[in-house]
């Protein structure tokens, strides 16, 4: 083994960080998620293995669900907590709508990030990457 070779680390390390699903090394997306303009622009190939990200047209839909769940659990979450504090729903929503706004582009690279690491075909071709 050469000396320079680095264990890949492990996936779920890599969805965090937002890595490639097979190298775990490349990023998935090229800006940060605090670009308010670009933090949605993806990479359509990995920058250093090459995998093809979206690897039919309509692939980052089912991210689209996943989203809406993040964003109902914490919507819930806060909300239940909030009622148990006698909160008024202005100032519940006050709160709600801008910090959803806020996490938007988390909960959106979350969701993609999920949707590559469980659904990408190469989970069926390439097993020595998982
Ligand atoms: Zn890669």
């Amino acid at each position: 083994m050469p000396e320079n070779t680095k264990p890949a680390p492990l996936a779920i390390v890599s969805l965090i960080y937002c890595k490639c699903p097979r190298c775990r090394t490349g990023r998935v997306f090229p800006y940060s998620p605090l670009n308010p303009v670009k933090f949605s622009k993806t990479y359509d190939y990995c920058p250093h293995c090459k995998l093809r990200f979206e690897h039919e047209t309509g692939f980052f839909w089912s991210a689209m669900y996943i989203s809406y769940v993040f964003s109902a659990g914490i919507i819930i979450a806060f909300g239940a907590v909030a009622i148990n504090l006698d909160w008024t729903f202005t100032r519940i929503f006050s709160i709600i709508i801008p910090g959803i706004l806020i996490l938007t582009p988390f909960l959106y690279r979350y969701s993609r990030m999920i949707v590559l690491y469980l659904l990408h075909p190469l989970r069926h071709f390439d097993r020595k990457y998982l």
